[in-house]
C-alpha cells in the first residue's frame, strides 16, 4: 500500500509529445508532466477533456513506462470510435496538445522492487499495460525476480508491443510470456489447464496482477482461486467494459 497522502491530487498540464501506433487499435502517447511525487509501477492517471461549452469528460488511464524523473509518461489508449475520451485520442490529439492530467493515482494494484517475486501478470487486451510498467521496472530493477506474463487477446494482430515482449522474454533469463488468442477457429479462453501450465512454468507466485475488462478480470480471479492460490497474493485492476 502507499502512504496515505493527505494532499489532493491536483490537475496538471501535459503536453504530447509524440504520439505512435502499436496495434491497429492503440496509439502510444508519450507526455511531458511533471509529478508531484514520484510513480509506482502500476499506477495509472486520470485525464480530463473540456469541451467549448464547458462540458468535461475524464477517464483513467495506466501508465505504461517504468518510473522515472525524466517527466515522460507514456500511455496506451485503445480507441473506441464512439468513446468520449478515446475517441479524441484516437482521432483529434496531436503532438503540442496539452491536456489536462492528474496522478499518479492507484495504492494497490502497485509493484514496487521490494515487493519481489515470482510474480504471475495476466493481463486481458489492453489490460497489459499496467503490466508493460511492471515488467519494464522489473527489469531495470529487479531483475532477477521471476515473472510470467499470461497475455489474452482477440487476434495475434492486437498483441501490444509484441515485440518489445519476444526480447525480453529471450534476454530476460527470469522472463517469459504466454501469448493467448481466443479468437479465430483455434481461440480458447483463459482457463484451468492454461494456468496450470503458467503456474507449472513460473512456480508459486508471490504476488498475482490482474487486469483487463470486468469479466476477463473475474473469470481470471476464479481460475487463479480455484487453482489453490491465497487471495491476498492476488491483486485486481478492472477497465471496465
Ligand atoms: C484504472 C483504469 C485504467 C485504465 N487504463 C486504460 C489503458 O491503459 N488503456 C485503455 O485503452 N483504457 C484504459 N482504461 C479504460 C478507460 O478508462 C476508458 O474506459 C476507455 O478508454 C473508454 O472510454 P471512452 O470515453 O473512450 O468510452 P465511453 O464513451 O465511456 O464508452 C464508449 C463505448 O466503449 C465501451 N467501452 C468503454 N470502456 C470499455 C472497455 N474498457 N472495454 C470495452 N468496451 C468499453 C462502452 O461500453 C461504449 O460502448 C482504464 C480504466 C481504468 C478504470
Amino acid at each position: 500500500m502507499t502512504e496515505p497522502n493527505p494532499r489532493p491530487l491536483p490537475w496538471l498540464k501535459a503536453s504530447i509529445v509524440d504520439i505512435r501506433p502499436v496495434t491497429a487499435r492503440v496509439k502510444a502517447f508519450r507526455l511531458r508532466v511533471d509529478f508531484d511525487r514520484p510513480a509506482i509501477a502500476g499506477q495509472h492517471v486520470d485525464l480530463r477533456l473540456t469541451a467549448p461549452d464547458g462540458y468535461r469528460a475524464q477517464r483513467s488511464y495506466s501508465i505504461a513506462s517504468a518510473p522515472s524523473s525524466d517527466g515522460i509518461v507514456e500511455l496506451m489508449i485503445e480507441g473506441f470510435g464512439d468513446g468520449e475520451v478515446s475517441g479524441f485520442f484516437d482521432g483529434v490529439a496531436e503532438p503540442g496538445d496539452v491536456i489536462e492530467l492528474r496522478g499518479p493515482i492507484g495504492g494497490s494494484f502497485v509493484w514496487r522492487p521490494q515487493d519481489g517475486g515470482p510474480l504471475l501478470l495476466i493481463g486481458g487486451g489492453s489490460g497489459v499495460v499496467p503490466l508493460l510498467a511492471i515488467l519494464r521496472h522489473r527489469a531495470i530493477a529487479a531483475p532477477d525476480v521471476p515473472a510470467l506474463l499470461l497475455y489474452s487477446v482477440r487476434d495475434a494482430a492486437e498483441t501490444i508491443l509484441r515485440a518489445e515482449l519476444a526480447d525480453r522474454a529471450r534476454d530476460e533469463p527470469d522472463f517469459s510470456v504466454m501469448l493467448n488468442v481466443t479468437g479465430g477457429t483455434d481461440g480458447r479462453r483463459i482457463d484451468a489447464a492454461l494456468i496450470g501450465a503458467a503456474l507449472a512454468r513460473l512456480g508459486s507466485p508471490r504476488h498475482s496482477y490482474l487486469c483487463g475488462s470486468n469479466a476477463f478480470v473475474g473469470a481470471a480471479a476464479d481460475l487463479l482461486l480455484d487453482a489453490g492460490l491465497d487471495p491476498a497474493t492476488i491483486r485486481t485492476e478492472r477497465f471496465g467494459g
